[in-house]
C-alpha cells in the first residue's frame, strides 16, 4: 500500500507518558517497534513486568503482520489481490477481517458520496507512476481507469460473507483505512493479554486505551504543516480513542506549478491539490483513518460537515494559503491541552 509509508510517522509525534508515582501502581512503561504495512508500528504498554509486555506486544505485532498479508496491494498473493484478480467474476468468499474492512469502507463511501472510495485503485496506480516519472497521467489512461472506479461496483453480502467486483480490471486500495484497522486490532490483542493502558502508532494513525497510570490521558502532538520534523504545534489528550493525520508532506507531485497529493478525488480521478494536513479524532482508528482521508478529499467546508454529523468525532484541518497556514476545527476543545498542562 503506497500510503502506508513512514512519512506519516512524522505527522504525529511524541507521547509523553511518565512512570507512575512510587507506590501508586506496580505498572511500568515498555516500548516496542516494528516495520509493517510499509510504515513503522510503535506499541507502548503499561505492564507488571517485561515478560508480560513482550508477550502481549509480540502477539499484537503478529496480528498486524497477518493483516498486512491479507490487505497488501503490492503482494499479488495477498487475499486482497486474489479477490481483485477475480474481478468481473462471481462473488468470492472472504475472511472476516477483509470483510470488516470492506464493509467499513463501503459505509464511509456512501456517507461521503464516494469521496472516500477503495475502488480508487486503478487511478491511484496512475498517480503513483506520475510521482515516479514526474509526468501527468495521460488523459486516455485516466479516463479508462475512472471507468473502473465506483463503490457501487463493489457488492458485499454479509450473510454469505462474499465480495464481488463487477468489472474486470477493478483494483481495491485499502491504503486509506487498513493501518487504522490494524492499530485497532493490535489494541484489542493487547487487551486480551490483560494490558488495559496502551498506545499503538501506525504511521499517521494512533489508537489508545486507558490513560497511563496517574495520568488523564495520552498526550499526542500534531506536527506543524510546513515542517513535520519540528515540535508539535498542537497537543491532544486522549484515552480510549484514536487519532489520524492525513497529509501530503512527502507523497505529492508538482506538475505545471500545481501540487497534487497521493490522495485522489475518486469522482474526478485527480490528486487533491494544495497543501494541507487533516487530523481526525474518533472512537476507533478505522474510523479516524478513513475519515481523515475523506476529509482531505472533501475540503474544509464539506469535510467539517461530515465530522459534525458523525457522533464522537472531532477534526483539525490546516491548509497552506498565500497568507500562511489557516486552521479549521470542529469539536476539538475537549481534547486540546497546552504544553504547560
Ligand atoms: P497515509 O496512509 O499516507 O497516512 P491516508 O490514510 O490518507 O494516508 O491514505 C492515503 C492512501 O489511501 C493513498 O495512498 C491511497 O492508497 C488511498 N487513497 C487515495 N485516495 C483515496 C480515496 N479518495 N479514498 C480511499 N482511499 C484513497
Ligand atoms: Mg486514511
Amino acid at each position: 500500500m503506497t500510503s502506508l509509508r513512514s512519512w506519516a510517522a512524522a505527522c504525529i509525534l511524541g507521547m509523553a507518558a511518565s512512570l507512575a508515582f512510587p507506590g501508586e501502581s506496580a505498572l511500568s512503561r515498555f516500548e516496542f517497534s516494528q516495520p509493517h504495512m510499509g510504515t513503522r508500528f510503535q506499541i507502548i504498554v503499561y505492564a507488571r513486568n517485561a515478560a508480560t509486555a513482550s508477550r502481549a506486544s509480540d502477539a499484537a505485532f503478529e496480528r498486524i503482520a497477518r493483516l498486512d498479508d491479507t490487505m497488501n496491494d503490492y503482494n499479488p498473493r495477498s487475499e486482497l489481490m486474489s479477490l481483485c484478480q477475480r474481478a468481473g467474476g462471481p462473488p468470492v468468499p472472504v475472511s472476516e477481517d477483509l470483510f470488516q474492512v470492506l464493509a467499513r469502507s463501503q459505509a464511509l463511501a456512501e456517507r461521503t458520496d464516494g469521496a472516500f472510495d477503495i475502488t480508487v485503485g486503478p487511478v491511484v496506480r496512475l498517480w503513483r507512476r506520475a510521482r515516479r516519472q514526474h509526468e501527468m497521467p495521460a488523459a486516455d489512461e485516466l479516463a479508462h481507469a475512472r471507468e473502473l472506479v465506483g463503490h457501487e461496483k463493489l457488492r458485499l453480502d454479509p450473510g454469505a460473507r462474499t465480495a464481488q467486483l463487477l468489472k474486470k480490471g477493478m483494483l481495491l486500495d485499502l491504503g486509506g483505512i487498513a493501518k487504522g484497522y490494524a492499530a485497532d486490532q493490535a489494541l484489542a490483542i493487547l487487551k486480551k493479554h490483560g494490558i488495559t493502558s496502551a498506545l499503538v502508532v501506525a504511521g499517521g494513525e494512533v489508537a489508545v486505551s486507558a490513560p497511563p497510570p496517574g495520568r488523564k490521558g495520552w498526550r499526542i502532538g500534531i506536527a506543524p504543516l510546513e515542517s513535520p520534523e519540528k515540535p508539535p504545534t498542537r497537543l491532544l489528550l486522549l484515552h480510549d480513542a484514536a487519532v489520524s493525520t492525513s497529509g501530503d508532506s512527502e507523497q505529492y507531485v508538482e506538475l505545471g506549478g500545481k501540487r497534487y497529493s497521493h490522495i485522489v478525488d475518486p469522482r474526478t480521478g485527480i490528486g487533491v491539490m494544495g497543501r494541507s494536513s487533516v487530523t481526525v479524532v474518533a472512537s476507533d482508528a478505522t474510523t479516524s483513518d478513513g475519515m481523515a482521508t475523506a476529509v482531505s478529499v472533501l475540503g474544509p467546508q464539506q469535510g467539517l460537515e461530515l465530522v459534525r454529523s458523525t457522533p464522537g468525532t472531532a477534526a483539525l484541518i490546516i491548509r497552506a494559503t498565500d497568507q500562511g497556514p489557516r486552521a479549521f476545527e470542529v469539536n476539538l476543545s475537549p481534547y486540546a491541552v497546552s504544553a504547560k498542562d
